[in-house]
């Protein structure tokens, strides 16, 4: 029986070896880490938990709802109903759901021109939500219209210092500047889809069932897929015993674009495109603290333009003692560097600015996540079909991964579906 070789054990890797055995395909699956869940890992260590990035999953996702089912994960916790916004200097409440129909004490700060840009952008979003994704063709018209300039060169400043800048900073951990309309409206028309929970436990949960049963080598990284003749031959692979060559004829890989296209030489203009994908890097603080450090009603804060700090919020609804940190954007990346300790002490200094924290703090852990987070490209769509011509003329190579088909854990579940079926057929013939 022939075996894929699988490079990463994130919820992209997880999800392509579960796919396979859904068809009756044997996998091994190499782990560069001593752990599975990458950007997305879970653990409880002495009653704390710690979720180091991705956790909230929409109803509306079909995969991700699918396998939790099957994996018999019933429990969840709903997300923070609204955020909190530093704007003007002022901490302003937005509910989610009044946000995206238009929100009064919104609508003061930011003025007529940016309320009315906002109502428009949101309110497109809104609209057409189930058609904008990668797949769809719709996407390509904001592409078209919209990504020939950043972010903040399409609203009134006001907007751009504040929704704006909390869409980028949250799904793109980057500036409005950094990044382009068409990640944005993907972004809100998601936030629009369906009502958002976590899994009771921990995301952990959900990897545990995708990892059941599977072949998992932690702690070996992938150096090379070796390509003959427009086959795939070989994987060069370094764990404890040093080096080696694995013979592989069919291969998926599930890291980031960053990652992937080291590991061959791509045709030149895949190569471009796949250069052209941008991840932004931040860090995540998971603190324990014994007593409350929300309060007032308030459990997320989004901060402002030069902050060190992007988003914080309090981990569940129930748990305002429990804060991730998230220290993203322009000025974030100046201080990443730094030492845990001086992470937590910058976090706590801005985040008390805003709302003291009173208590003391009983356990922290910093998780940086260098790569980052996937931001993709202007125009994408084109972007996408330059790196997949180049990815389709190897046989037995698949893609998935954050850069392909939506960062969510269910656009990675789905570009894991869709390079399992691509390596079946190849299987097949
Ligand atoms: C702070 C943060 C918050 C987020 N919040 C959400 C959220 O609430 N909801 C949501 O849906 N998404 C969220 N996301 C996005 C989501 O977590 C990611 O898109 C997703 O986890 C990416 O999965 P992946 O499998 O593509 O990549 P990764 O999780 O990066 O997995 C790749 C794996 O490959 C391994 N690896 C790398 N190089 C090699 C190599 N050479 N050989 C072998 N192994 C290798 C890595 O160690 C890693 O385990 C968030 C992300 C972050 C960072």
């Amino acid at each position: 029986m022939k075996t894929v070789h699988i490079i990463g054990a994130g919820i992209a890797g997880l999800g392509a070896a579960h796919f396979l055995a859904a068809q009756g395909i044997q996998s091994v699956v190499y782990e560069a880490s001593d752990h599975i869940g990458g950007r997305a890992a879970g653990s409880i260590e002495e009653g704390t938990l710690f979720e180091v990035g991705g956790k909230n999953f929409s109803s509306q996702w079909p995969r991700f709802n699918a396998l939790l089912k099957e994996f018999n994960i019933h429990e969840h916790d709903a997300q923070h109903p609204d955020f909190h916004i530093v704007l003007k200097d002022q901490l302003v409440k937005l509910d989610k759901s009044r946000t995206l129909s238009g929100d009064l004490r919104l609508a003061m700060q930011l003025g007529l021109r940016g309320s009315l840009q906002l109502k428009d952008f949101l309110g497109y979003s809104r609209k057409h939500a189930d058609e904008l994704n990668y797949t769809n063709g719709l996407i390509q018209q904001v592409e078209h219209k919209w990504d020939h300039k950043p972010v903040s060169a399409h609203f009134a400043p006001s907007l751009v210092a504040g929704p704006m800048r909390m869409f980028s900073i949250i799904m793109g951990a980057a500036e409005p500047e950094e990044v382009y309309p068409s990640l944005l409206t993907l972004f809100t028309a998601g936030f629009a889809k369906g009502q958002h929970f976590a899994i009771q436990g921990g995301i952990q949960r959900f990897h545990q069932g995708l990892a059941n049963n599977k072949n998992i080598r932690l702690g070996e990284r992938v150096e090379r897929i070796q390509i003959e003749q427009g086959k795939v031959t070989g994987l060069v692979v370094n764990g404890a015993d040093g080096e080696k060559r694995i013979d592989a004829d069919a291969v998926i890989s599930a890291v980031p674009a960053h990652v992937f296209k080291r590991l061959l030489v791509l045709p030149e203009q895949a190569q471009a495109a796949c250069d052209s994908i941008r991840y932004f890097p931040l860090a995540m603080i998971n603190a324990r603290y014994d007593r409350p450090v929300f309060r007032d009603g308030v459990n997320s804060i989004m901060f402002e333009p030069g902050s060190v700090l992007g988003h914080c919020s309090a981990n569940r609804l129930y748990q305002p003692e429990q804060v991730r940190f998230t220290l993203s954007g322009a000025a974030a990346r100046k201080v990443l560097h730094q030492s845990d300790e001086a992470l937590i002490a910058l976090a706590e200094a801005e985040f008390s600015r805003r709302m003291p924290i009173t208590g003391q703090l009983v356990t922290a852990r910093v998780t940086r996540h260098i790569g980052g987070i996937c931001a993709y490209a202007p125009n994408f769509t084109r972007v996408k079909a330059e790196l997949l011509a180049g990815v389709d003329h190897i046989a037995g190579l698949a893609i998935a991964g954050d850069y392909l088909e939506g960062h969510t854990m269910e656009g990675c579940l789905h570009s894991a579906e869709l390079a399992s079926q691509r390596i079946g057929r190849y299987l097949a013939m």
